[in-house]
């Protein structure tokens, strides 16, 4: 069954999400925006490259006149200038003007440095969205954030730029690594917690179906998780307010995701920190205890931590106090009010913050 999900920008229709369990309706779609004379050039990374690629092509080949790939080596160290230097060259020789269109095909890591080189390469042409990772498919493909990481700061270039279509397959969930899988779980978690406790509880009641990849389940997944963004970028698309709710848990989780060098994946430090803020949210009683201890553990069936090793405590506040989301000196926390109420908190202390840090520190209940 297909869903449809119209994004709009300032009030008016932008582009749409479309959501299938194949590449069938692709041409269809992409035709709509006025192919036949553009060039379009695919961008996407070795792994689904090797596993979609061809299959895309056989889609675009027949609605285009001119249609070239682009692939580059899977890893978020890949997202950086150089490949967009390099994404920039191959376009020049490959003589794009500006009505011709990019199709980012891939995870976050393609669909942010697609974007980027879309808005970026003679002052911005055209870009679609074809999310292939669950993190891209419920959450980065949508709102028009696009940007690459600089040295060690994560996302720290980009621009905003809407996708004009977003096509998401859902059947490409099937081969995604199992890691990867509940990587992008965290985000779908983090809508239902900041948003919608039915989502929620929902996510909670359907969780063997999910972990079995269950296709129809993961398309109702999709669909409330997508909605759940769509409304809150449509709200705020340049974060300039409530866009910002969407950071919950990433306050703490840049922070570890950094002092971990990247060993541990974007969704699994969301994970941890959400559990944070959540506890910050109890001791400010925003939070009951029951709801604080009911968010944590149901990370627990998704695979996802709920503890970490070998960190320190006084890095990880150091690493939050550096990190781009400090509004006026003050750090700036996503809390909860109660689950499906996020608000946006600047009152957060260094101490709660190290309570907070404190209560994801590994222990071994037999010390
Ligand atoms: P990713 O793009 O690196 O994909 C993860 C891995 O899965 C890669 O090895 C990729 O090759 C592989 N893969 C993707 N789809 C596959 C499939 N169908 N089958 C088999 N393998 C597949 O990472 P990600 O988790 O998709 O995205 C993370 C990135 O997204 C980060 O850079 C993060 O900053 C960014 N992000 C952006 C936003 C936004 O709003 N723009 C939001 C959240 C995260």
């Amino acid at each position: 069954m297909s869903q449809i999900l119209e994004v709009l920008y300032n009030k008016k229709p932008c582009y749409n999400i479309i959501i299938e369990n194949s590449f069938i309706k692709l041409s269809e779609e992409i035709e709509k925006l006025d192919t036949i004379n553009k060039k379009i050039c695919i961008i996407t990374d070795s792994i689904v490259g090797s596993l979609y690629l061809e299959e895309v092509l056989s889609f675009l080949k027949p609605i285009c006149q001119n249609v070239v790939s682009f692939t580059f080596q899977s890893g978020e160290e890949r997202k950086n200038l150089t490949t967009v230097n390099n994404i920039y060259r191959f376009l020049i020789e490959q003589k794009f003007d500006r009505k011709d269109m990019l199709v980012a095909l891939g995870g976050g890591v393609v669909g942010d440095m697609t974007g980027f080189a879309a808005a970026t390469y003679l002052r911005g042409i055209d870009y679609i969205q074809i999310p292939t990772s669950l993190l891209a498919q419920v959450d980065s493909s949508i709102g028009g954030k696009t940007g690459v990481d600089f040295e060690q700061y994560k996302n720290m270039v980009g621009a905003f730029k809407m996708p004009r279509l977003v096509y998401i397959n859902v059947h490409t969930l099937s081969t995604l690594e199992e890691r990867q899988f509940y990587n992008g779980f965290a985000e779908a978690m983090k809508h239902g917690i900041i948003k919608d406790s039915m989502y929620y509880e929902w996510l909670i009641s359907n969780m063997y179906e999910i972990c079995d990849r269950e296709e129809d389940v993961l398309e109702e997944l999709i669909f409330r998780s997508c909605q759940i963004k769509k409304a809150v970028v449509e709200k705020d698309p340049l974060e300039q307010g409530d866009r910002a709710l969407l950071n919950f848990g990433h306050t703490v989780g840049h922070a570890i995701e950094k002092y971990k060098n990247f060993t541990l994946l974007h969704g699994e430090c969301v994970a941890l920190g959400c559990i944070v803020s959540a506890f910050i949210s109890w001791k400010k009683q925003l939070l009951s205890m029951d709801e604080y201890y009911e968010i944590r553990d149901m990370f627990v069936p998704f695979n996802l931590p709920i503890s970490i090793e070998d960190i320190n405590i006084d890095d990880i506040i150091d690493i939050t106090k550096s990190d781009k989301k400090m509004e006026h000196g003050q750090m700036k926390f996503i809390l909860l009010k109660k689950l499906g109420k996020a608000v946006i908190d600047t009152s957060v202390t260094e101490d709660e913050l190290r309570a907070g840090t404190e209560e994801i520190i590994y222990r071994d209940e037999m010390d």
